[in-house]
Order: C-alpha cells, then structure tokens, then sequence
C-alpha cells in the first residue's frame, strides 16, 4: 500500500463499526510490509457498531457483513478492548502515551431534530431512537413503547425512514427471523398499524431512497403500497436527466404504486409535503402538513394547502448527526471532524498522529461498503505519514489494561464477546429463535464474563 516503515505501529482505532472495522482491514492489508498492532476501543462491550444496531433486523443479507468483520477484528495483530469509553475510560492524552497513532470512527450518535411544535410530545420519536430500541441498543433511550396507534406517520426521504417503515409493517413470520429483543418481537408482532405514512418535503427525483430498497417494499406480505400521484408526472425527460440511480429509484416507485390493493396494511409516499406540527393530548394524534413547491428550494410553501394525516405514532428521520468528541477539532456547520485524507486538521495545526474516518469523517451518507473507500483514504494517509509520528512513550501493550482496570473500566475482550454471542444464541434457542439480542447493558458484562463450557 506503501512504502514500509521500520519499526511497530501501536494503532488504536476507536470505534468498531463498519468504518472502523474497514480500517483495521486496511492497516492489516499492509502486513508483512508494515509491523503493526491494534488496538480497537469500543464503548459498548460488543462490537460492530451501525451493523449490530443500525441494520435493520430483518435485513439478514446486510448484516451478514458481521461474518467478515469478526474475522478482521479477532485477527492476531488485533485487540478488541470493549466497554472503554473514548472521552471518560480513555483520554487524548492517553492514546498518546499508549499509541503512535489513533483513528477516530466512532460514527454519528446522535439525531437532527425537526423543531416544530409538537416534537416533543409523547408518540414522536427521532427514527434513530425507534431504530436503536428495535436493534436492542443498552443506551436506546426509548425504554417502554406503546404500540397502539393504527395510522403512523414517518418524516424524510431516506433509507432509514424505509427501514423503520418496513419494520413497522413487517408480518409475524419475518419479524420471528430477526434476533431483536424478545419484548420488542412482543410489541411489533402485535402491533395494531395499519397504514404508514411516508412524507417528503420534495419530490421523488429529490428522494434518497435506493431502489433496491424501494423495489424491497414490492414483496412485503399482505402490504400494499400507494404512491403520491407526481410520481406519475415525472416525465421521460425528467427521468433522463436524472442521475441513473435516482431514475431507477423513481422507476421502481411508480411500479410499486402500481400493484394490486386490497391488503391489511398500506405503505403510503406522500410528497412535496413538510410537518408544521404535531397535535395531539396527551400523547400525538395528528401530523399538520404544508404543501411545499418547487423541487430544490425547502423554503417555498403555498401557505393556503395544508393537511391533516391523524397519527400516534409520528417518526421523525431526518438524518443522523455527529457530536464533538473531547480533544478532537469539530466542524459544527457540517458535524464532521476537519481533516484532509483523514488526518485530522485543526486551523493551522495538522496533527500528525491523530486520524478519523467514516459518518465523523465525511458525513452520515453512504451505505455500509462505502466505509471501505473511505477507511481506505484514512489508513493510506496514515502509512505514508507513519515516518513522522511522534513515537508513544509506553510501549507495553499490557500498560493501557492495567491503567483502565486501575480506573475501575470493565474493559470486556474479544472472549467477552464470544461468550456474549454465545448466550444470545442460546437465550434464541430457548424462544425457539436463532438468536435473540441481549439488550441491557448490566446482562451483557454479566454475559461477557461467563465462561463458555469447556
Ligand atoms: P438521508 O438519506 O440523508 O435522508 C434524510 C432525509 O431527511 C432526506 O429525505 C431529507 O430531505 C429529509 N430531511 C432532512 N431535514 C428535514 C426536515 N427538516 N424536514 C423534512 N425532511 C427533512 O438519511 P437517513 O435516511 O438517515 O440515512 C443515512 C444514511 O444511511 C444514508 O446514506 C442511507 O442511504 C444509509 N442507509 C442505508 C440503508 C441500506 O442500504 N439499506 C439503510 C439505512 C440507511 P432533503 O433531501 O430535502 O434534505
């Protein structure tokens, strides 16, 4: 990849999501060349990231990416050091007493929010919260969900607001195929939704879907789809226009609007429409929406068209955002780290040993594989540098356990993980399930320490 340098490379990597694990990927694809360690900082005691709580659960073929990735980080240059938080567990000032170099990919955590009345009203969730609670995240912020609405209302035009759609309409058989957690199988099996509403502040040839997503909603059982009838209008010359993907996407659409009817549950794609407010007491009752115009300017409404969806249960997924991080610069226009090929830049000081990558690097756009272009940039970047690191103090790979035992950090190996892995499978054999996540923070150190039978 480069040249070689001569001496080891103390990497931490923090994060084990797709980005991260496509980086260790890269730095052991320099191997023989490059003499190389890493270490991989997790703050949950599993590994994974955006694939294990992200993914949709009924996406098994997406997910099975988690086979290659747990061979990348169980790899013998490789450690797995779960359960250490970057910013509390572990310092700036640590990583460069411990590592010649760190990268950091550790995703986009957090949610944009829409700002209109009604938000916050008990039966509105960001989409990522939704998707956290289903995916068993220890941190979901949802806890306790009632699923009681019959009509749902999903806010943007991305593939989340797809998955969550899906999920919400998904029949029983394929949510029994999924490993979420068993009171979230309760609560979607019987869940009474009936129609999901799709709303888009712009057209369809603005969406972000991609078709094979789209073309996914075609062979959901016993769910009928409806499509906004400007999907109709788009024209021949329009569709040339269009960049190919995006016109294979509005073409799958109008084949979807185009299926039989009839079915007990309907998924709806309402467009040119943006949320003014929810209603509702005490809980959300219904959307009010506002026509908007035009196909580029958000700002333009035709104030005299507005609407009502009734809706209790209102999801807002209007895209995935990056916090700052301690120690590490932050764009806030943006919610990336400024960087050029990965390293990190800050004003006038590039640091030389502190790189970044993925949703922190470049944005929360792309699926899983473009993480690995993008790792790619970060790691080359990062080996024709390696020369100039300033090289870390402590070379014993064994002083940074030491230092966060002393702390008190449960720090949870690649065994812990094993032994986590194992007991979801088996807690699914017990429900007649493959597996079945855990989902509490407590049952999973618990489940990370107990050996497996020998
Ligand atoms: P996204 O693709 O960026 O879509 C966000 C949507 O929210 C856009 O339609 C955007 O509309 C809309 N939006 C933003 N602010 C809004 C507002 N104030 N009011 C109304 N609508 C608003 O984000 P995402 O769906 O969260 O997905 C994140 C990334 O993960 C994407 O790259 C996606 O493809 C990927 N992903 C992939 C899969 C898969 O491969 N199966 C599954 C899930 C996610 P405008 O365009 O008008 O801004």
């Amino acid at each position: 990849m480069s040249e070689p340098h001569h001496r080891h490379l103390r990497v931490a990597v923090v994060g084990s999501g797709p980005s991260g694990a496509y980086c260790v990927e890269a730095l052991l694809e320099s191997l023989p060349g490059t003499s190389i360690s890493v270490d991989v900082i997790e703050r949950l005691p599993v590994p994974y990231g955006l694939v294990r709580y992200g993914v949709a659960p009924d996406h098994e073929r997406i997910k099975s990416i988690i086979d290659s990735f747990g061979e990348i980080l169980s790899h013998e240059h490789v450690r797995f050091l779960g359960n250490v938080a970057y910013g509390s567990d572990i310092t700036m000032l640590d990583l460069r007493r411990h590592y010649d170099v760190a990268i950091f990919a550790c995703g986009a955590n957090s949610t944009r929010r829409l700002g209109i009345p009604g938000e916050n009203l008990p039966g509105v969730f960001a989409a990522a919260d939704f998707v956290a609670w289903y995916n068993g995240h220890p941190n979901a912020t949802i806890e306790r969900l009632a699923l009681t609405a019959k009509q749902a209302v999903v806010i943007g035009n991305g593939n989340v607001a797809l998955d969550v759609a899906r999920m919400l309409v998904n029949p029983r058989e394929t949510l029994l195929q999924t490993d979420v957690p068993q009171h979230v199988l309760e609560l979607l099996v019987d869940s009474p939704i009936e129609d999901v509403h799709i709303v888009g502040r712009r057209g369809p040839l603005q969406a972000k879907f991609t078709t094979k997503e789209i073309v996914e909603l075609g062979k959901l059982d016993d769910v009928d789809v409806t499509v906004d009838p400007c999907v109709l209008r788009v024209t021949e010359s329009e569709l040339k226009q269009a960049a190919p993907p995006t016109a294979r996407m509005v073409a799958a659409l109008r084949t979807l609007g185009s299926l039989p009817r009839g079915r007990a549950r309907r998924i709806h794609f309402t467009f040119f429409r943006r949320p003014v407010a929810v209603f509702g007491h005490p809980g959300a009752e219904s959307v009010v929406l506002e026509a908007t115009e035009g196909d580029n300017d958000h700002g333009k409404t035709e104030r005299a068209r507005r609407e009502v969806i009734e809706a209790g249960l209102v999801l807002t997924s209007v895209g995935y955002r990056a916090e700052p991080l301690p120690e590490l610069p932050f764009d806030a226009v943006t919610a990336t780290v400024p960087h050029t090929n990965g390293r990190v830049f800050d004003g006038d000081d590039t640091r030389p040993a502190v790189y970044v990558a993925g949703w922190l690097k470049r944005g929360p756009t792309g699926v899983i594989g473009t993480n690995r272009r993008d790792s790619l940039e970060t790691v080359k970047a990062l080996l024709s540098n390696a020369r100039d690191f300033p090289r870390a103090l402590e070379r014993d790979p064994g002083a940074v356990v030491s230092l966060l035992r002393q702390r008190g950090v449960e720090v949870v190996p690649w065994d812990g993980w094993n032994a986590i892995d194992g007991a979801e499978v088996a807690r699914g054999a017990r429900l007649g399930r493959a597996r079945v996540k855990i989902h509490r923070l407590d049952e999973l150190l618990q489940a990370s320490s107990r050996r497996p039978p020998e």
